[in-house]
């Protein structure tokens, strides 16, 4: 049992680490050096430039589940929001650009503390090339508000920027082609905190298959940042009980950014 569980730790690892030196290359980084981890150091593996020496390694093993996460290092060149915009152009790289009538970059503060990240544009969003604008980004502008900010304090974007048909859940290969301009916004913007609405959301930020109800209600890293899970606000419109919940994993994100709920 020990034994398979090891085995499994490790194949999730391997893949882990997959993942992330192939996304690396994506955005153009070349060679990397790894560090062991040594006595007393941080936690995460280290990568370093080219032109720094390598220090000497002690004889422990050093891989850590961290890896995957540590994305925020400092080979990715970093672009402005305009520019990453820019490189997007008017884009025909994934089938999604077919049924569009706009790209749905983003909006929000450039250098907000607190970002939220939905599965992709829907019918309103698409027409008005702004992200939750309909009904579910009505009841996003609610939570927000709620705690004790202003839609125009935070960012809001999506996994994928162009409307998948009938709304269908964008497929591997949209949310493939799509990530790497979510992941330059975020290092844009640095935000303290990541708010993933919905199992999309979180599945492709954290390269993970785990389900929704088992990753929100505490916080993971993404790079820098504190990224929380919580429901989709689609969902809440469905099903109103979720919006204890909601609201519980709000409340962990405010108390991270030090706010007082509205009227307190
Ligand atoms: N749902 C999303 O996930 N994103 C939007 O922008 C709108 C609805």
């Amino acid at each position: 049992m020990v034994v398979m569980n090891l085995r499994n730790e490790l194949i999730e690892i391997l893949e882990e680490l997959r993942i992330f030196f192939e996304f690396q290359k994506s955005l153009g980084v070349e060679r990397v050096f790894m560090q062991r981890q040594t006595e007393g150091q941080d936690e995460t593996f280290q990568l370093l430039q080219e032109d720094k020496p390598i220090p000497k390694t002690s004889d422990k093993p050093s891989l850590s589940a961290n890896v995957q996460l540590n994305i925020f290092d400092p080979l990715v060149k970093e672009q402005s929001l305009e520019q990453i915009r820019e490189e997007i152009g008017d884009c025909t790289r994934c089938k999604l650009h077919e049924g569009r009538t706009n790209i749905v970059f983003g909006e929000g503060n450039p250098k907000a503390r607190l970002v939220f990240v939905g599965e992709g544009p829907g019918r309103d969003e698409d027409i008005q090339g702004k992200p939750f604008v309909g009904r579910a980004g009505q009841l996003l502008n609610k939570i927000i508000e709620a705690m004790g900010l202003k839609r125009s304090e935070v960012y809001i974007c999506n996994v994928v920027k162009c409307r998948p048909p009938e709304n269908r859940t964008p497929e591997s290969d949209e949310i493939g082609t799509c990530e790497q301009f979510l992941f330059k916004q975020l290092l844009a913007i640095d935000p303290e905190v990541i708010v993933c609405l919905g199992g999309v959301a979180a599945q492709s930020l954290l390269h993970a298959k785990t389900k929704l109800l088992d990753l929100r209600g505490k916080f993971h890293t993404y790079g820098k940042a504190k990224l929380i899970v919580t429901y989709h606000p689609a969902a809440l419109l469905r099903n109103p009980a979720l919006k204890k919940p909601l609201w519980d994993d709000m409340q962990i994100v405010m108390k991270e950014l030090g706010l007082s709920k509205s009227g307190d």
